[in-house]
């Protein structure tokens, strides 16, 4: 038997009441692909967007392997003790073939998971990652909205899936190990700039003294970067997941992060650019879409590729008739 799907009121209710189940159907809502499915999850995100927005939220990255779940685990934990209410989300466009890689395997967020003050949510799955990005943002507003005051957005460091979730957060952490004396290789130059925080984990045991040397080489290196726009001078520690040495320490970075930011503006001057961002991305992305998906489109786009290949019209010349076939479609 077919249990009836609760209504877009039921939806909205539920969530700013701060139930879990119904946070978690709006969230599947978001997440298909299903047009019926859309249309309500739009009304359910519209009904929601008033009350979100009173979060701070923070993104990690990080290579697999240097501690992200593990790290979490420890964060979030610190910060549910002390009366928040912490979201995890993650962006992973590759979840799709590999059935969540991250955040998939929870064994490493044990207590979160238990944790009525914790709300964790693996990463939506699709082909692209505008998509997938596209959903963790309004996945974000409906954890708002159920009163989750810190949202946590983990990423994997590969393509450009940092940049995405670079777009949708507050504060950037960078999560890293040392290794075998050269820290900077290998690390990809944008990412560095974009960290407001670089955390060198796993720094225990043996580990602590090329932790701290990396610490040094990450700090020169990053005052060799020009000024943030936020006048924020990234900070770079040192933590062990593991033994929670340094775990709020990063903490009372992040707070002073947000007090800066809050205080000269720039926290809903960067709030703003980025709603602009992806209220623009979102008309981009449809326009494209049903341009790509008319029929007449289709089929002139295959003639018109073999045309070009053959040198029987130029690609702009092509293209163009292509946007004007387009146009005769409103
Ligand atoms: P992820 O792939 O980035 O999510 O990394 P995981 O959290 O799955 O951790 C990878 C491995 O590193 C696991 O075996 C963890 O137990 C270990 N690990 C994570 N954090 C620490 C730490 O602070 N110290 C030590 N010694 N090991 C850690």
């Amino acid at each position: 038997k077919r249990r009836q799907q609760p209504s877009t009121a039921e939806l909205i209710n539920g969530i700013l009441a701060g139930n879990r189940t119904a946070l978690s159907r709006a969230i599947t809502l978001v997440e298909s692909t299903n047009p019926e499915h859309t249309a309500k999850a739009e009304e359910v995100i519209n009904g929601c967007i008033s009350y979100a927005n009173k979060s701070i939220r923070i993104g990690i990255t990080g290579v697999p392997g240097v501690g992200k779940s593990t790290f979490i685990e420890a964060f979030g934990t610190s910060l549910t003790q002390t009366g928040k209410k912490v979201a995890v989300l993650a962006v992973d466009p590759s979840s799709s073939i590999s059935h969540g890689s991250i955040l998939g395997d929870k064994t490493r967020m044990e207590e979160l998971v238990k944790d009525e003050n914790a709300f964790i949510r693996p990463s939506a799955s699709g082909e692209n990652l505008g998509g997938v990005a596209r959903k963790t943002r309004e996945t974000i507003i409906l954890c708002e909205a159920a009163g989750f005051d810190t949202i946590i957005i983990e990423t994997v460091g590969v393509g450009q899936s940092e940049t995405a979730v670079h777009s949708m957060v507050d504060f950037f952490l960078l999560l890293k190990i040392s290794g075998a004396g050269d820290e900077l290789q290998g690390i990809k130059r944008g990412i560095m700039e974009m960290a407001d925080a670089i955390v060198i984990n796993k720094a225990d045991g043996d580990n602590i003294k090329k932790a701290n040397q990396a610490k040094l080489e990450f700090n020169r290196a990053l005052h060799l970067f020009p000024p943030k726009k936020s006048s924020w001078q990234p900070k770079v520690t040192t933590c062990s997941a593991i033994t929670k040495d340094g775990i709020s320490e990063i903490w009372n970075t992040i707070s002073d992060y947000f007090e800066m930011t809050k205080e000269s503006g720039f926290f809903q001057e960067k709030r703003n650019e980025q709603n602009q961002f992806w209220m623009m991305e979102t008309i981009n992305e449809q326009l494209k879409q049903n341009f790509y998906n008319q029929p007449e489109i289709i089929s002139l786009l295959e003639q018109n590729k073999k045309a070009v290949q053959n040198n029987e019209i130029s690609p702009f010349a092509a293209a163009q008739l292509l946007l004007n076939e387009y146009k005769k479609s409103f």
